[in-house]
């Protein structure tokens, strides 16, 4: 599946419009969980019960009619696919939060499947073909949409197009295609290999002793965004000035958001480009977010997209992408295999084999190691199946580690000074 994206340029009552369907699509979202929630225990809720449901609602509500009636399925299906998570994290004995479904508030899309739009004339397009235009069809009122952007959705026969999503951002509204191509690009063999510890000091350590700086895109844009915070509270609650305040803070994050992104695709394509296998740690970063010290760091450091990224690539150039279980990749000998216990101002891998290395790069290797003996808890490619549930285990290692640090700095009538996460981040 290919992601086209392109920005939607259109007039105001068609952005109203657009508007309009999101909350057409989360309106049925939640009345498909409201349903299930009010069903008697043995009635069989299931993705067919909400389907059926959602065509319950079209004939109740006009304003569901107006919506292409598999733009509405595919809301109900949004119902059904919170349900199910919900389920599974039931059935897997997932511990902590099973995440009850919720009532949706924020929605920012709605999703045509291969019907409700036409990419052909609704008057003469084939006139002129270089501009790019769809047409949503259905009852809402959207009509007909110029796409910026340079892809050219034409170039793909029009079966192809599984899905169009369009979807409110804080600078605008897009417009996505999903096409259903294969974008397998098979490189030749490189006959190279490589182990990826990411962290905090530098985005990662590669088992080459490579170290990629840190971007640090928020920190960057820090103060930036928290005076276009403080801006909103200057202005009074419900007025324009305020709605225009927080449109231009959130179109900062968005920024910021963008920059990660691109940065982790630039770099996991570099190194899936480069290597025939790429193994890294099995981290859940979810997990680790939880921390609230180290959230923002790790936020920051997109290594979730980075995983990501690393697994499409990998499936793309014909790699293997190996995820790893992280326990003891940061203490054990990539040498010799002997644990040595180390806490995390150690920054330096002393073995008493003789091995003397920078603590991350023989993490990295233990990981490539761990990866080539077939110890590899999953083997995962660009659609994530199979990863393992373990925790990121050196990262809460090193998270714990640091709440004793910081405990010491306050012991020491360092408890008033706020610190940082940088100065946190220095303390690995
Ligand atoms: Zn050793």
């Amino acid at each position: 599946m290919l992601v086209l994206e392109y920005k939607i340029k259109a007039k105001p009552q068609q952005y109203k419009a657009i508007d309009e369907a999101i909350r057409t699509v989360q309106f049925i979202r939640n009345k498909a969980i409201r349903s299930w929630m009010d069903a008697p225990t043995d009635a069989k809720i299931n993705r067919f019960a909400l389907n059926k449901y959602s065509t319950e609602l079209r004939n109740e509500f006009p304003f569901v009619k107006a919506l292409n009636s598999m733009a509405v399925q595919a809301a109900a299906e949004r119902g059904w696919l919170a349900i199910s998570r919900f389920y599974d994290n039931c059935k897997s004995k997932k511990s902590g939060k099973k995440g009850f479904p919720r009532f949706q508030k924020d929605n920012r899309s709605v999703e045509y499947k291969t019907s409700g739009w036409s990419l052909r004339p609704l008057e003469a397009w084939s006139l002129h073909k270089t501009k790019r235009r769809i047409a949503i069809t259905d009852k809402k009122g959207i009509g007909e949409l110029k796409l910026l952007g340079k892809w050219d959705i034409h170039k793909y026969p029009v079966k192809s197009i599984k899905r169009v999503r369009l979807v409110r951002r804080a600078d605008g509204y897009y417009c996505q295609f999903a096409v259903d191509v294969e974008c397998i690009d098979i490189q030749p063999k490189t006959g190279q290999e490589i182990g990826l510890d990411v962290g905090l000091e530098s985005f990662y350590t590669d088992s080459n002793g490579h170290q990629e700086p840190n971007p640090k895109f928020l920190r960057k844009a820090e103060s930036d965004i928290k005076h276009a915070q403080r801006r909103i509270y200057k202005k009074v609650k419900g007025s324009s000035g305020r709605r225009k305040a927080r449109a231009r803070y959130s179109r900062k994050h968005l920024r910021v958001n963008r920059q990660r992104i691109e940065h982790a695709k630039r770099l996991a394509r570099h190194v899936c480009k480069s290597n025939d296998l790429v193994a890294y740690e099995d981290l859940k970063v979810a997990n680790l977010l939880k921390n609230h010290c180290l959230a923002k760091s790790i936020a920051d450091a997109s290594w979730y997209q980075f995983r990501q990224w690393i697994e499409h690539f990998a499936t793309k150039f014909g790699r293997l992408a190996v995820a790893v279980p992280p326990q003891y990749t940061s203490q054990e000998c990539s040498q010799c295999k002997a644990i040595v216990k180390k806490s995390l101002s150690t920054r330096t891998h002393v073995c008493s084999c003789g091995l003397i290395l920078q603590r991350d790069w023989n993490a990295a290797i233990n990981i490539l190691l761990k990866a080539k003996s077939r110890d590899g808890q999953s083997r995962s490619n660009a659609n994530g199946v199979g990863t393992s549930t373990l925790l990121g285990a050196s990262l809460v290692e090193q998270v714990l580690t640091m709440k004793l640090e910081s405990n010491v700095l306050s012991s020491v009538g360092l408890s008033t000074l706020p610190i940082s996460s940088d100065l946190l981040a220095n303390l690995l």
